[in-house]
């Protein structure tokens, strides 16, 4: 199948599903109506075979990942998805794979309402790279610098599942202890409502993709602020817990990545507002701790100072 086939058959089949798009697939450029009194807000990541998933990761998985990764940026900005492009780089065209592929990114896709509106295709080793579009009413995003003094600082679902589901993927006979963990690494699941839901009340945010210290250590560096905040709030589940020890769940809750759920900060009074939002919520956020001006960010363990092992991800 060449390249303009292989489009055409898996990625042109839902063009229409949105009508502020002009023109989508099949042109030289993609136009679409952003209208008054929105701000455009765009995010663009890629996945890599071996780099972000294993060469035997289905491709329904892969698929569905390459664009929850992107939303998951967009949630954390409070942004409403619209639009988005797909750069497929593939070794070969294999029609089975693309198919799977497809089917697990139009499924998410089509759940958050989002337009595939262009792309590339090139042969060349397994990675995938899309950029998402969304829009925030003017001003109305959420950054990482935005935490003030004496905030809530929250968590939503369970950190350190993905990480451990990763780990998992190779285990002969999952229990289905593991078939839960795995799929929280397969299957992150962007938390885009819960995220727009956020805009006017969270001061700061961001998605834990690198892990939880790491990435809050950068909310609250953009805020220049620091915090205390206690190992024993972290939300473990009960599925990490039985697959490890108390002491590697709470280092991989601390520092594996994948997750993708939301960090934020709330001021402590306006909690009640927290609340309020959470049946409309998909997952339980957890208040971790509290911000400060002095610029030491702490984690307290059993009332002693617990320092976190530097094991995040790093590319280079
Ligand atoms: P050009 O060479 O003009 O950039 P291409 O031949 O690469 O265009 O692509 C033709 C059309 O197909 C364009 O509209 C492009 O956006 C779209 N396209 C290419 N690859 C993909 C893809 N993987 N998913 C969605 N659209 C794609
Ligand atoms: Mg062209």
């Amino acid at each position: 199948m060449d390249e303009f086939a292989l489009i055409e058959k898996f990625f042109t089949r839902e063009t229409g599903s949105r009508s502020d798009v002009r023109l989508g697939i099949g042109d030289d450029a993609a136009v679409t109506v952003i209208g008054a009194g929105f701000d455009l807000v765009i995010a663009t990541d890629t996945i890599c075979v071996d780099t972000h998933f294993p060469l035997n990761t289905e491709a329904h998985a892969v698929g569905h990942r390459c664009l929850a990764v992107n939303l998951s940026d967009l949630a954390a900005m409070g942004a409403e998805p619209l639009w988005c492009t797909l750069v497929l780089s593939l070794p070969s065209g294999d029609p089975d794979w693309l198919a799977a592929f497809a089917e697990g990114f139009f499924e998410l896709a089509r759940r958050f309402n989002v337009a595939l509106v262009g792309g590339d295709t090139v042969k060349g080793p397994l990675a995938i790279t899309v950029a998402v579009h969304g829009r925030v009413r003017s001003g109305q995003y959420i950054t990482r610098s935005g935490a003030g003094h004496a905030q809530g600082i929250y968590v939503t679902c369970n950190p350190g599942e993905a990480a451990a589901g990763l780990r998992c993927m190779n285990d002969a006979d999952p229990s289905a202890t593991d078939e839960h963990l795995i799929g929280r690494f397969l299957y992150p699941d962007p938390r885009v409502q819960e995220g727009r839901s956020l805009v006017g009340l969270a001061t700061a945010m961001i998605d834990i993709s690198d892990g939880l210290h790491v990435d809050l250590t950068r909310m609250l560096q953009a805020s220049h602020m620091g915090a205390d905040l206690d190992i024993a709030q972290i939300p473990l589940s009960s599925q990490l817990l039985a697959c490890m020890t108390g002491e590697s769940a709470l280092e991989i809750a601390l520092t594996g990545g994948d997750d993708y759920e939301l960090c934020f900060t709330v001021p402590l009074e306006r909690e009640g507002e927290l609340q309020a939002l959470l049946p409309k919520w998909n997952c339980r956020p957890t208040r971790i701790g509290q911000t400060h001006v002095s610029p030491e960010i702490v984690w307290i363990y059993n009332g002693q100072v617990y320092n976190v092992p530097d094991t995040s991800f790093r590319h280079f």
